[in-house]
């Protein structure tokens, strides 16, 4: 007889039933009481034991973290806490964890420490609820391309491309670090490396992505990326997971509307589907913050949050707009931004981003029309405006607690314009032909951005460190398991 999950057993109203129990102890008490956990719930089952009938030894191993496989009925439970439970009748010890060792104890552990023993906190509730979530997000993100025609393209992620991000890239090599062969001049002689040249792990698909769009009409990918940036914060990664849709055809709003609809989309998938995750998630954040002082606290609970995000427009506006808006702003006539807006053409940063979408406009905001000189090259250019300035037309989304978490943009689809912006931008033309080859050949207007996926596992789960939305983070120092 095949062993039933969990989650089906405690929805379950087949009382006097002999089921099949397998799954890991979280708790025993009074020699009595077991709760087993088996992954597919946040809830336990309650296995109540005949310790009169059960041999001392066999009692001595139910033990936290044990895995146990139990043959009982399942009955309607006499104790208050639960529904049903299981009157065992047979329990065999699959797997002993011996107390003393053990790490995870039924107590609450700091997200700090379960980081540092990520091989196990997969068994906790909170990571079970992230992680549900997390693959709800991804299963949503499928769906809703696929509902909607658009092909799903595996793009490398090994690359011989460092147009983007050039200094940030990870190397790929299989030479000798110890003793490369070298050229004449002294330098590495990449030559002789596995692929007869230089390669990087990727760090955007977006380029290939164009390749397939101006072919497929709409496509996306949902792969790894790689950043060797020494950006230590709670929402960077070394190694992270983006998606990136690509369209041929579409202009900026159409490009605007896409992301939001997808955004609120698998938004909506996760509050259907991850109701029990997403209560456990709003209880824990809750609890987090009682001990932040009250104007640090969140406003909203994490549900409602994510319904407003549901039920409310994301405000759109031009980054000049929001330069005014932020010369204007109280933190910043008061001079309590660390980067204080003076001029038109200052990157935005973070305390920004946020002051706009969690003071200013409270909700999602769009930000387009940046200025060219910090944006990248295959951004397409706006005619200059009454004051000669330059802006390209990209888009960002910003969300609260978050900062950006897309980046996107219609892209430069006019040949000659595409390759003075890259000769301004010493971007290697003759390494690119590839990519210009789209703008020669039927080059059309076309349009993509890039949602940073543990960005939006973050938003809806309400974790604070992005850390804690990756099973195995990989960050400067770190590449543990
Ligand atoms: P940021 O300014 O926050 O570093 P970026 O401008 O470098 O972001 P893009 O290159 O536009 O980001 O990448 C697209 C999306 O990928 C971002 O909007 C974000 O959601 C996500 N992202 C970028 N870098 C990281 C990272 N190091 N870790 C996790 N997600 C990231
Ligand atoms: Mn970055």
């Amino acid at each position: 007889m095949i062993h039933t999950r969990i989650k089906e057993l405690l929805n379950s109203t087949d009382f006097g039933k002999t089921v099949i129990v397998k799954g890991w102890i979280k708790t025993f008490r009074n020699n009595q009481f077991l709760a087993i956990n088996d992954g597919s719930c946040l809830g336990n089952i309650q296995v109540v034991i005949d310790y009169e009938n059960t041999d001392e030894r066999t009692l001595k191993r139910l033990t936290t973290g044990a895995a146990v496989s139990v043959e009982g009925v399942l009955i309607e439970s006499l104790g208050k806490g639960q529904r049903v439970e299981v009157k065992a009748s047979q329990i065999s010890i699959l797997g002993d964890s011996d107390p003393e060792k053990f790490p995870l104890q039924p107590k609450k552990h700091s997200l700090e420490f379960l980081r540092e023993i990520a091989h196990l906190r997969f068994r906790t509730n909170t990571f079970n609820a992230v992680f549900k979530v997390r693959n709800a997000l991804s299963f949503a993100v499928h769906r809703f391309f696929n509902e909607r025609g658009f092909v799903y393209i595996h793009t490398p992620i090994i690359t011989g491309s460092d147009a983007e991000g050039a200094g940030e890239m990870f190397k790929v090599t299989t030479l000798d670090l110890d003793n490369p062969p070298r050229n004449d001049d002294g330098s590495i002689n990449f030559k002789e490396d596995f692929f007869g040249k230089s390669t990087n792990l990727t760090v955007s698909g977006q380029l290939e992505g164009e390749l397939a769009a101006l072919a497929f009409g709409n496509i996306y990918t949902f792969g790894p990326t790689f950043r060797a940036e020494n950006s230590n914060t709670t929402r960077h990664l070394a190694e992270f997971w983006m998606i990136e849709p690509e369209m041929a055809f579409y202009e900026l709003k159409d490009n605007m509307d896409l992301a939001e609809e997808l955004l609120k989309h698998v938004i909506r998938y996760a509050l259907d589907t991850c109701s029990e995750e997403l209560e456990f998630l709003k209880n824990r954040l809750q609890e987090e913050e009682k001990s932040k002082p009250q104007t640090e606290r969140s406003e909203l609970d994490l549900l409602a949050k994510l319904n407003f995000c549901l039920d409310n427009d994301f405000e759109r506006l031009t980054y000049t707009e929001a330069i005014d808006i932020l010369r204007r702003s109280k933190p910043n006539q008061k001079k309590q931004f660390k980067y204080l807006i003076e001029e038109w053409g200052a990157d935005l940063q973070s305390e920004h981003e946020r002051y706009l979408v969690e003071k200013h406009f409270k909700k999602p905001v769009i930000l387009t029309d940046y200025p060219a000189d910090i944006k990248a090259f295959y951004m397409r250019m706006n005619e200059p405006d009454e004051q000669g300035r330059k802006t390209v037309r990209a888009m960002d989304i910003l969300f609260p607690g978050i900062g950006e978490i897309v980046g996107g943009s219609q892209r430069e689809e006019r040949y000659d314009l595409l390759v003075n912006r890259m000769k301004e931008m010493h971007i290697p033309i003759e390494d690119m032909n590839w990519f210009l080859d789209t703008r020669q050949f039927g080059s059309v207007p076309h349009s993509g951005f890039g949602l940073g996926f543990e960005r939006l596992v973050l938003f809806v789960t309400g974790m604070t460190n992005i850390r804690d939305v990756i099973p195995f983070p990989r960050t400067p120092n770190n590449a543990e398991f």
